[in-house]
């Protein structure tokens, strides 16, 4: 059966982000009593912007952009920065120009940021300070033609030492004609937004999200668990951390984006830990959290967490993995005046496919299927199954990404002929259309949230000498609340005279070498193992269930 949304569709406007966000954030303002004096604010130095600068400066980026840089529609300017409260003012002045963004996760190094600049096609790079190296280790790694011209530091503060141009320094009062959608076509084909996903299989890929999609996610995200009356505005005025990245849709959808829409202070924390997040949300009269279950955890785990006035802290909704019942049991036990609103989605869907209701008893779900959505549960023969039956979980709406950016086979492979997206997810509906994930049949694995494809980790550790075969699996860590990766690996000839503990050895040096290639989510926390043969079908496919369920037996063990 297809399972309809309970919740009634509401009107998706054909505009583009820009328009919709900025106008909508203005109007909000206009209209509230209780608000903050700022829409943006960086919680160290204390600089902020209001909607209405947000206005101006991004079309004051938009016109340096076409005026200065020769930058043109359709062209695609790379974000490799921390949180800042220029990123706003450098995606929305790229949508005004017609530009598209892609957002790269700040912790990679040069060989990680130059693929997806490769693969994305971007001319210019906005950047940090202290990322500059990288972006030049990039720029000189991929041979790309981007001069110094093209790269701009978001920094919150400009600093006279720096080596590259501020994003202020673009910005121009030149007219410029800006990039407006008012037509169904466009809204629907004309790309916003290039995140990076591994999607069910392989390397990361070009996930190509149009105006539509976001704004779709933008609504029915925020009808659904934002405007229901969630926030009582006659007591506080909305407070959001945000301090999940917005180079993840997550951070950039529910965060930002909504952030910006209902008016909802935003005060940006660049690097999470504990205590500056808990000291944060006592200064800053936090009044909604958007975490990931880690940080559920390190919530509950520390003791000092008294020590802090988190009184103004309403709600907190998780995301991005899996929630353990026990961790938010204790999580509740701990923190009685928080509500935890639970998230389901994907980047693919840009991202949200369910939230719980606010004080809806946990039931397992991740939630209700949001409105203007389809969901069909498809079992491993490929028979579309009902109510409570488990399969994988397949979503269709306007939410639903465009496809991979130059990738038409993993496309027609993820977004079948009826244009569901298949998640790789596995779960089932019940009668309410609440959702429950069970189990994942992809290849992602999430650590802390983030994404890490083991196709990667699998590739980078063949280029080492003394591996034959690899194989990358995600182990859940209990007391984490995340998956750690792990890898088997099986040696060259040239090793098969080494003892069991020459193995071990040799495992930590391979270990050693291939946390060094890579961005920090993505070392194998969860160790590496030599093995003689990595389970393999017929034809050729890492067999990861196997390894799996040969891990939780322990069946490895040297
Ligand atoms: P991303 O595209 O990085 O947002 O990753 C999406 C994937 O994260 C999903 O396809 C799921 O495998 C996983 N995920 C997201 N939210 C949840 C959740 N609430 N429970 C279990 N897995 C989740």
């Amino acid at each position: 059966m297809i399972f309809n949304s309970r919740i009634p569709d509401v009107f998706i406007p054909n505009v583009d982000i820009s328009t919709y966000c900025l106008s909508k954030g203005k109007a909000s303002h206009d209209s509230l009593m209780m608000k903050t004096d700022y829409c943006i604010k960086d919680y160290y130095t204390k600089r902020s912007f209001s909607i209405i600068d947000l206005e101006v400066y991004s079309a004051g980026l938009a016109s340096g952009l076409m005026n200065n840089l020769n930058f043109k529609k359709d062209d695609v300017l790379a974000i490799f920065s921390q949180n800042s409260i220029f990123y706003p003012i450098a995606i929305f002045g790229t949508l005004m120009t017609g530009g598209v963004v892609t957002l790269a996760n700040p912790t990679y190094n040069a060989r990680e940021l130059a693929h997806q600049l490769k693969d994305s096609g971007a001319t210019i790079i906005a950047t940090q300070s202290a990322l500059l190296d990288t972006v030049k280790g990039a720029i000189s790694l991929g041979n790309f033609d981007i001069p110094d011209s093209k790269i701009m530091l978001i920094d919150t503060c400009k600093n006279e030492a720096d080596e590259a141009q501020h994003i202020s320094d673009i910005y121009s009062d030149l007219p410029f004609t800006r990039y407006i959608i008012n037509d169904q076509f466009e809204a629907e084909n004309k790309i916003a937004v290039l995140s990076y996903s591994s999607g069910t299989t392989g390397l990361s890929k070009g996930v190509m999200l149009t105006h539509k999609n976001i704004l779709t996610s933008v609504i029915i995200t925020s009808d659904f668990s934002y405007a229901d009356g969630q926030y009582d505005r006659s007591v506080a005025p909305p407070v959001f951390v945000s301090m999940l990245p917005f180079y993840h849709i997550y951070g950039l959808v529910a965060n930002l984006f909504i952030g910006i829409v209902y008016s909802i202070g935003m005060v940006v924390l660049p690097k999470f830990d504990i205590h500056s997040f808990l000291k944060l949300i006592q200064d800053e009269r936090v009044t909604f959290a958007h975490i990931v279950p880690p940080t559920i955890v390190s919530m509950i785990n520390e003791p000092a967490t008294g020590k802090y006035d988190l009184s103004s802290l309403r709600f907190a909704m998780t995301g991005a993995a899996p929630l353990g019942k026990e961790v938010l049991a204790r999580f509740c036990q701990k923190f009685k005046n928080v509500s935890i609103i639970r998230s389901y989605g994907l980047t693919e869907a840009s991202p949200t496919i369910c939230i719980s209701g606010k004080n809806y008893p946990f039931d397992g779900s991740s939630g209700v299927l949001l409105s203007n959505t389809q969901a069909k549960v498809v079992d491993e023969n490929g028979v579309i199954v009902g109510v409570g039956q488990v399969g994988e979980l397949c979503f269709r709406g306007t939410n639903i990404m465009k496809g991979y950016l130059n990738n038409p086979k993993s496309t027609k492979d993820t977004i079948d002929s009826d244009g569901f997206l298949h998640t790789g997810d596995i779960g089932y509906l019940d009668e309410k259309t609440n959702i429950f994930i069970v189990d994942r049949m992809k290849e992602l694995i999430k650590y802390k949230g983030f994404q890490v494809a083991p196709a990667e980790l699998e590739s980078l550790l063949l280029l080492h000498d003394d591996v034959a075969e690899s194989a990358v699996i995600g182990i859940y860590h209990e007391n984490m609340a995340t998956e750690l990766p792990k890898a088997f690996v099986t040696l060259t000839s040239l090793n098969t005279t080494l003892t069991g503990s020459q193995k071990i050895e040799k495992a930590n040096q391979v270990l050693t070498w291939i946390n060094g290639q890579v961005a920090p989510h993505k070392k194998l926390r969860g160790g590496i193992q030599v093995v003689d043969v990595i389970p393999k079908s017929a034809s050729g496919k890492i067999l990861r269930r196997e390894l799996r369920d040969a891990e939780k037996k322990k069946l490895y063990s040297l």
